[in-house]
């Protein structure tokens, strides 16, 4: 899969993968966790239960504009999740997507290792849990399981490959809305199938919404996928009538049941099912540190911009943890004079 011009593996060929630093979660706090470990000479395996980085932002907002991180005055969404990519690929990590983190193991010796629930292992000197609000699984319909991947999705995650399709959105939300608007000006058609009247996003986007040129189906639901292989039609059932349109693809945009999942039996100090750390973003569990919106200490604010901040913290101080003696802190990134960074 590429994204902002980058590779992204969504498999392993091999059952085992290892680095300096094994990172859990491929949200915000996850992404620049890795970029701060390879500004350090670490290397780092990213694994996400999700088949797309970004965390939260790319599965729930990725059009939205976000305000209030540093330096970057009104960025979409996508942009700060590819700007994210962008910034950690000179350090080549691996991302092992789609994977879910089930067990940590201790190490023979010294370090981790994680075991993911398709039975791959990930070894690590350090650990870097970035696992936000837990595993999201997408909510689906019964009816759009056949096609999970041959038409059916839950992210858009590059619209222009929606270009000249009819594509069909279900769903009332912001993300529902946020796609239609997104993909109106791309597609040949969007219809949005919303099974109450009334929309739950933001006002101005549904009015955006019904002024762009987007079918917008209420009080109906989708009762049938079709088509030889890929998806070819959807049905849509009102009350009044059922009925069926083309569509090659369907963006089931019903939201996301989350829950912390493995993590909860990892032995870790925990309050309110957020993880404890200290100063130094250190869990109980020595060489596992955790950053973002699933760690917890006093006065902690869930924001990008705050776990910017703990993913320098964490990545410096696994750096010392794997090289004692060495400075915890980093050489200034102005002085680093490494020809693969732009
Ligand atoms: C609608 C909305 C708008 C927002 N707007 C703003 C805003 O304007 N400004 C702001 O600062 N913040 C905003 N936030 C909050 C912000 O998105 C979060 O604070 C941020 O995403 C946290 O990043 P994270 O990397 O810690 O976690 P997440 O983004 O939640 O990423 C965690 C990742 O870990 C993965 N994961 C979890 N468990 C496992 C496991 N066992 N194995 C493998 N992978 C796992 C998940 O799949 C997920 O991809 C908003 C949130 C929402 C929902």
């Amino acid at each position: 899969m590429d994204r902002a011009g980058v590779r992204v593996e969504t498999t392993v060929a091999d059952a085992e993968a290892s680095a300096d630093v094994a990172v859990v979660g491929a949200g915000p706090a996850g992404l620049y966790t890795a970029c701060c470990a390879g500004f350090r000479g670490l290397s780092s395996v990213i694994v996400d239960a999700l088949p797309e980085p970004g965390g939260q932002v790319a599965a729930l907002y990725p059009e939205k504009r976000i305000h209030d991180v540093a330096g970057l005055p009104a960025v979409r969404g996508r942009e700060l999740v590819d700007g994210l990519i962008t910034q950690v690929e000179p350090f080549r990590p691996r991302y092992l997507l789609g994977r879910t983190a089930v067990s940590l193991v201790p190490q023979e010796g010294r370090g981790w290792a994680i075991r993911l629930e398709d039975g791959g292992l990930v070894r690590a000197g350090a650990v870097v849990i970035a696992a936000g609000l837990g595993r999201s699984v997408p909510r689906t319909l019964p009816c759009l399981g056949p096609y999970q991947g041959r038409g059916v999705a839950h992210h858009v995650p590059r619209p222009e490959e929606h270009r000249d399709r009819d594509v069909v959105i279900v769903g009332g939300g912001d993300s529902a809305v946020d796609w239609a608007l997104a993909l109106a000006p791309i597609a040949r058609s969007v219809t949005v199938v919303h099974r109450r009247s009334a929309f739950r996003a933001h006002e101005h986007s549904v009015k955006q919404m019904y002024a762009s040129g987007v079918r917008v189906v209420t009080d109906a639901q989708v009762t049938a996928c079709n088509g030889t292989g890929n998806l070819e039609e959807v049905w849509v059932r009102t009350e009044e009538r059922e009925w069926k349109l083309p569509a090659q693809a369907l963006v089931g945009a019903l939201g996301f049941i989350t829950n912390l999942g493995p993590i909860a039996d990892w032995g870790l100090r925990m309050s309110n099912r957020l993880v404890l750390v200290d100063g130094a973003m250190r869990t109980n569990i020595p060489g596992v540190y955790a950053v973002g919106d699933i760690c917890h200490y006093e006065g902690r604010v869930p924001l990008i911009s705050v776990a910017f901040g703990e993913a320098a913290t964490a990545a410096n101080h696994a750096a010392v943890g794997l090289r004692p003696g060495s400075r915890l802190a980093p050489e200034h990134s102005t002085d680093i004079d490494a020809p693969n960074l732009s």
